[in-house]
């Protein structure tokens, strides 16, 4: 062994080390931080979000190695209201040093019916090797990761480290991070980094960690379709006038293939190679039921991680119970489209309202409203920070990591691109493919958690070392 090597191998078992005497204080902060109910969107209120803001800034100052920490709020786009609000901490960097800045959130989706969860969504409980409740993995774990990493660092390294450290934990990314640019271009300067590491994604699996190279971009919008003025008798007018859902019905089925996979010309997909997942494994994961074929074409990771998707997400109708022998006169539906990397969500978006509108049967009135869109991601693997990130991985979880695409979409993330391109941007995680994130029992993989601050406590201190 060389020398270079064993300081190496001696710095790793020190980071190491502290990570492990400091696990059961993050999990202690993350249990705190899920008990606060700070979910983002507009019908819950806003003072939990305020708190959970508060909470985190507390963590942050506890660390004592950033020159500013503030709790702060932009307008909101194309509005002057203002969004929730976010914590911002920065150092900055000395002796020609790189500088990193750490993402997370600290808000969260709501919990749904407590019902429908084995423990209360803002009670953490620990279940085997997981801790439960809403948040505890998506992205609280994210936030407290930061945390704990900066303080496994420090311990190792001392408070006089030369490295520039920012963190940025948003307020607003579950319900469409509608103040973020405005957030990036008034501390553009705060935020100016070499290396942005947005922690919210996922890993391989419990052993394996993962680097987000590609996410889908997203299209939400309400469509509405028309043929009558109003509502009639369907034994009056039945079998001579088109009722809505029957156009309804008929332009949604032109919007797939036979085969499932999505068929709106001007819709492209990305080329990927894709690990291993066989068919019995999707099976299993998304839990599809006996007799029921898969669709699309292809590998099925990359049907996931390059191809679009186009799925109704809501109808508005009469109910069946409700349901009288009366042609509808109008239908509106949710549809939510995911875009491959690599295409434009506003070209997207375009494709698909060109096709309902060519397709719509009868001459069916259609009306698009509530357009919603987001940018995919695909990550230039060949940058320095992803091999350092990458070995800090490895090191670790004492795997090699997987370079993984992700059928979801982070939008914020095409926008720190625009307004930082030199950045190079990592994309890492907490979750694992049980967390089950936005659904009733979320959960955190405590071995996950702890590999994951690990990870970051070793590019930390790499990142130190780089010139
Ligand atoms: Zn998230």
């Amino acid at each position: 062994m060389t020398s270079t090597q064993s300081t190496r191998s001696d710095l790793l078992q020190a980071l190491r080390d502290a990570v492990q005497a400091g696990f059961p204080a993050a999990v202690a902060d993350l249990s705190r931080l899920v008990r606060i109910p700070s979910v983002s969107w507009d019908a819950f209120d806003p003072r939990h979000v305020a708190e959970s803001a508060d909470a985190v800034a507390g963590l942050v100052r506890e660390l004592g190695v950033f020159e500013e920490v503030a709790v702060s709020r932009a307008a909101i786009r194309d509005s002057d209201q203002l969004g929730q609000p976010a914590v911002l901490a920065t150092r900055r960097a000395r002796g020609g040093k790189p500088t990193i800045l750490l993402y997370a959130h600290h808000d969260v989706q709501p919990p749904g019916a407590d019902e429908d969860w084995d423990s209360l969504p803002f009670e953490p409980t620990a279940r085997g090797d997981r801790l439960y409740g809403r948040g505890a993995a998506d992205d609280k774990a994210g936030v407290v990761a930061h945390i704990a990493a900066i303080r496994a660092f420090i311990e190792t390294v001392g408070e006089d480290f030369e490295l520039g450290l920012a963190l940025f934990i948003e307020g607003e990314e579950e319900f469409g991070s509608n103040s973020f640019t405005n957030f990036l271009s008034e501390h553009r300067e705060q935020l100016a980094a070499d290396v942005i590491v947005v922690a919210d994604s996922d890993n391989w699996d419990t052993e394996t960690p993962a680097l987000t190279v590609g996410l889908r971009g997203n299209v939400t919008f309400k469509l509405t379709v028309r043929t009558l003025a109003h509502a009639s008798h369907s034994g009056m007018f039945g079998g001579a006038v088109p009722d809505a859902m029957l156009a309804t019905v008929r332009l949604l089925a032109t919007l797939h293939a036979e085969d499932g996979s999505v068929a709106v010309a001007g819709l492209t997909s990305a080329e990927v190679e894709t690990p291993d997942y066989d068919e019995s494994r999707l099976r299993e994961e998304a839990a599809l039921v006996d007799g029921v074929t898969s669709i699309g074409s292809g590998s099925i990771l990359g049907r996931i991680w390059s191809k679009p998707a186009i799925t109704v997400t809501g109808i508005d109708a009469p109910s069946v119970a409700n349901a009288s022998n009366t042609l509808i006169p109008a239908v509106s539906v949710r549809i939510s489209a995911r875009i491959a990397p690599g295409q434009d969500a506003d070209e997207a978006f375009v494709a698909i309202e060109r096709h309902l509108r060519a397709h719509a049967p009868f001459g069916a009135q259609v009306e698009i409203s509530d357009v919603n869109q987001g940018n995919g991601f695909s990550v230039d693997t060949s940058g320095w920070a992803v091999a350092e990130v990458e070995t800090a991985m490895a090191d670790a979880w004492g795997v090699a990591p997987v370079e993984m695409g992700i059928g979801g979409s982070i939008p914020f993330i095409a926008d720190l691109v625009q307004l930082f391109p030199e950045a190079q941007i990592l994309v890492t995680g907490v979750e694992d493919p049980d967390s089950r994130a936005h659904s009733p029992n979320e959960s955190l993989h405590l071995g996950v958690f702890h590999r994951a601050i690990l990870t970051e406590a070793v590019l930390l201190a790499r990142l130190t070392e780089r010139a």
